[in-house]
């Protein structure tokens, strides 16, 4: 799968970086995956979770992501903690877009992630309708554990990230409907 496996590249053949490129490259992603700048933004119930996460008693920062920011052109992950309406979908679409490449997405929770509980109209049955996901976290709501191990295992993606690789499945432009 060459979403979830690094690129394999033959060094004898023309056109492959070499060592020197090859490890660089692998410095850039492991300095990315370590400082990863989520986006402060919650939508429902999952978002006190994610608050929580990132409290003393969690303490995400150990894992090198030391700061919300408070504006998508600062941040380069998304987590998207709650479920999603149709009316906010636009939003998060713009938001999403507002954000520098190459950027994340984490689908915090059972509404996020497929609709949860909410199978009605008014709820997107899963952001990755809207924007293209790298990790999914099951629960309602998942413990802040299961956010801190779901950010850990995005770290684990970004690491083997190649650059101009992207990791996720898309595209998914919600403009072009
Ligand atoms: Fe709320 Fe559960 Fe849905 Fe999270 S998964 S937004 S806790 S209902």
């Amino acid at each position: 799968n060459p979403n979830t496996e690094p690129m394999l590249l033959d060094p004898n053949k023309s056109g492959a970086p070499g060592i020197v490129l090859t490890t660089l490259d692998q410095a850039v992603a492991w300095a990315r995956a370590n400082s990863i700048w989520p986006m402060l933004f919650g939508l429902a119930c999952c978002a006190i979770e994610m608050m929580s996460a990132q409290s003393s008693r969690y303490d995400m920062s150990r894992f090198g992501m030391e700061l919300m920011r408070a504006s998508p052109r600062q941040s380069d992950l998304m987590i998207v903690a709650g479920r999603l309406s149709r009316k906010m979908a636009p939003v998060l679409r713009r938001l999403y877009d507002q954000m520098p490449e190459p950027k994340y997405v984490i689908a915090m929770g059972d509404c996020a992630s497929c609709g949860g509980i909410f199978n009605n109209y008014a709820i997107v049955q899963g952001v990755d309708e809207i924007v293209p996901v790298d990790v999914y976290v099951a629960g309602c709501p998942p413990r802040p554990e299961a956010l801190i191990d779901g950010v850990l295992q995005l770290q684990r993606k970004i690491a083997r990230q190649r650059t101009g690789e992207v990791l996720h499945v898309g595209p998914i432009d919600i403009r072009s409907e």
